[in-house]
């Protein structure tokens, strides 16, 4: 029972700690895929920040070369610009290629000549639009052409003014922008041409050819006003920005490039493409992953299982198992063992030679034994038996079995031993040697009894008559007793003491023969003063010829025993008569007891005390003497039929006298007594009141 509670704390400790193994696992796979999430977000990111700073430096690129395309466009203006005042300055001459060039030339939307003193000398409009300073009057700009002239001037090459907006009638406008170059004849200032651009058309006519779908580019103020746009603007937050400064004479125009990114796909680019193919085989990694350890788990749980019944099975067997490695060293033992030994397995484990539980004297046989062993020689099968020693130090036979222990790779890697405490075993062989021997005494006992029975039947009769004639010598006595006066009296006291013997040895002869024949003995409730006045006449004549005194203590309060009389009268007699025989001390025994206390007295005390237990109540009676004690070696064999150490002695006295008493349900023991001597002392149950 002790043994499933074990089992089932051990199960449900494990449990409690597979549990715990569970949760710390579950823990560390959470971890792990919070950490691949996280790294596959950042790398996510992080290709997608290089994405966008790739699109930003190639958009940055494109601003830096659209600034660097409308430079030329603007430089190579002015070169037509020149070439149209190197020739001949009349108006016809000026008109023509004029026009020309402003048909081919989309961004400028117009062209004058003027002279030193800004006055338009000539001047022609775009082809293309309807005249755009109709509405406003070219007036209104006079300032910024005039400074723009004067920085030419000073810098004696072409120089612009700042921006201004020229409202259309028909609600729209232009942003626009002039150039003045002066004109020189031999190093003389002779005039100036002034070209206006339209900045929406410069950004059409200079860069729009090149722009990407999705690009818009448009000329800025410093502060993020917009000018001129071409190209739709960009909405939304996927919008690239580049800027450039476009640095003219006498003006600075910001270009800004928008570019906005291309639809939304799911793999924008070969890294996110990348990084999604690694995602997705992690993914997939971390799933095979998560099978392989559930089934690693379900393995785990089956060998714990598994485990958990061995253990068990290995601690429920009585027999003692043992392993050791190769060198000998102990590397398992089982509950069984320790319990036998007395050991723990912890002072078991890694033990060599000599093992704590050799007996010292053995060891040096066992160490040989277990050499022989180890070399791989000499192993008997069938197991063989030793003696083993516990922590107590008491020893106790063994039968040890032995199997080589072959792991799973069929490697041989030490023994494994069977053992069995044998001392049970032992015992019971001695007991059952014991017991044939009683046999054999209660046969040879019940030999006795048959003679015992044989010679009451023979005796009775005898008695019987000795009896008879006690009682006619009495009678015939009777009638003479006047004339032989005191001596009648002693002869008739004498012959009726023969006559109460005889009856009374009929009585034991009879007795006996019951006690032989087993026959119910007739128990009745007797005062134990009564039991001890009928025994006192033979003890008394036998103390008087040994020297002793009887001395007889009944405890007043002493109730009756039940018991069959003539029985219990018997073992009365025969321990007061061993009592007495005891104190009959020769010369040549005190010299072999040197050490005997010497007392001056020889007393033989009868004793009789009440005694009871919650159960029952009874008697004790005790018979002391002061004789010369039982040493430790008789008394083991004091109860033994026939043991005895009187040369006239039977030795069946003692064994009797116990017999007797437990089969009246009490109880014979005996001990020392100080200075010397031995009490005997027995028990009768009391009788009921
Ligand atoms: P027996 O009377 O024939 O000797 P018992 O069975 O009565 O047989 O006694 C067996 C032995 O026990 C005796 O021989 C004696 O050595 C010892 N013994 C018995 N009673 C006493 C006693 N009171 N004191 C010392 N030895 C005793």
């Amino acid at each position: 029972m002790s043994a499933f509670f074990t089992h089932l704390r051990s199960r449900l400790h494990r449990s409690w700690r597979g549990r715990r193994h569970g949760a710390q696992r579950w823990a560390l796979w959470v971890l792990l895929v919070a950490l691949v999430a996280t790294l596959l977000a950042t790398l996510v990111w992080l290709a997608g920040r290089y994405e966008s700073s790739q699109i930003q430096s190639r958009l940055e690129r494109d601003a830096a070369e659209i600034v660097t395309d409308i430079r030329a466009g603007l430089t190579r203006n002015i070169q037509s610009f020149q070439a149209l005042q190197s020739g001949e300055r009349t108006l016809e001459a000026w008109n023509f290629p004029a026009t020309d060039l402003l048909r081919e030339r989309r961004e400028l939307m117009r062209l004058e000549w003027r002279n030193e003193a800004l006055d338009v000398v000539a001047q022609v409009g775009t082809p293309y639009r309807s005249p755009v300073f109709e509405r406003l009057g070219r007036g209104s700009v006079q300032a910024d052409i005039n400074l723009a002239c004067s920085t030419a001037r000073r810098l004696s090459g072409a120089a612009y003014s700042s921006s201004y907006f020229v409202p259309q009638s028909d609600g729209l406008g232009f942003e626009m922008l002039d150039m003045c170059m002066p004109i020189t004849v031999e190093g003389r200032l002779v005039g100036y041409t002034v070209a206006t651009y339209s900045l929406q058309d410069v950004l059409a006519e200079l860069v729009g050819k090149q722009l990407a779908r999705g690009q818009s580019v448009a000329f800025t103020e410093a502060d993020g006003t917009r000018l001129a746009l071409h190209g739709t603007p960009s909405r939304g937050n996927r919008v690239y920005v580049a800027q450039q400064l476009l640095d003219l004479t006498g003006n600075t125009l910001v270009l800004r490039l928008e570019s906005r990114l291309g639809l939304p796909s799911l793999f924008p680019n070969v890294l996110t493409a990348l990084v999604g193919a690694l995602t997705l085989a992690l993914v997939c990694v971390l799933y095979l992953l998560a099978r392989d350890m559930r089934r690693r788990q379900k393995v785990e749980h089956d060998l714990g299982d598994a485990l958990a019944f061995r253990k068990a099975m290995e601690d429920s067997v009585l027999t003692g198992l043992r392993a050791r490695d190769l060198q000998g060293r102990i590397t398992y033992v089982n509950q069984a063992f320790c319990r036998m030994v007395g050991l723990s397995a912890q002072k078991l484990l890694n033990e060599s030679f000599p093992s704590s539980y050799w007996p010292p004297e053995l060891a040096d046989a066992y160490y040989q034994r277990q050499k022989i062993r180890l070399a791989g020689h000499n192993l008997p099968r069938e197991g063989h038996e030793s003696v083993f020693m516990r922590q107590d130090g008491t020893r106790f036979p063994v039968l040890i079995m032995e199997a080589p222990l072959i792991n799973a790779a069929g490697l041989h890697t030490g023994w494994m031993s069977a053992i069995l405490d044998v001392s049970e075993q032992r015992h019971n062989e001695e007991l059952s040697r014991a017991s044939q021997d009683r046999l054999q005494a209660t046969a040879r006992l019940a030999m006795v009894g048959e003679m015992a029975s044989l010679l009451s039947h023979e005796l009775n009769q005898p008695l019987a008559a000795i009896s008879s004639y006690a009682v006619g010598s009495l009678n015939l006595l009777d009638g003479t007793a006047t004339l032989h006066g005191a001596v009648g009296a002693d002869l008739q006291l004498a012959i009726r003491r023969i006559a109460d013997q005889a009856e009374r040895a009929g009585k034991v002869i009879k007795s006996v023969h019951n006690f032989v024949r087993r026959r119910d003995q007739a128990h009745v409730a007797v005062a134990p003063q009564t039991l001890i006045d009928a025994i006192m006449p033979l003890v008394s004549l036998q103390a008087q010829k040994l020297g002793v005194t009887v001395v007889i203590d009944i405890d007043a309060g002493t109730t009756q025993v039940r018991c069959d009389r003539t029985m219990v009268e018997q073992v009365l007699l025969n321990l007061a008569r061993n009592g007495m025989q005891a104190m009959q001390i020769t010369a040549p025994d005190m010299l072999q007891m040197p050490d005997m206390p010497e007392v001056s007295s020889r007393v033989l005390t009868l004793r009789v005390r009440p005694g009871s237990s919650p159960l029952k109540a009874w008697v004790e009676f005790a018979v002391i003497d002061q004789g010369v004690g039982i040493s430790a070696e008789i008394a083991g064999k004091l109860f033994t039929p026939f043991f005895t150490t009187r040369i006239e002695g039977m030795g069946l006295g003692l064994s009797l006298c116990r017999t007797v008493v437990e089969q009246h349900g009490g109880l014979l023991d005996f001990q020392a007594v100080l200075p010397r001597g031995t009490m005997f002392t027995f028990t009768l149950p009391a009788a009921e009141p």
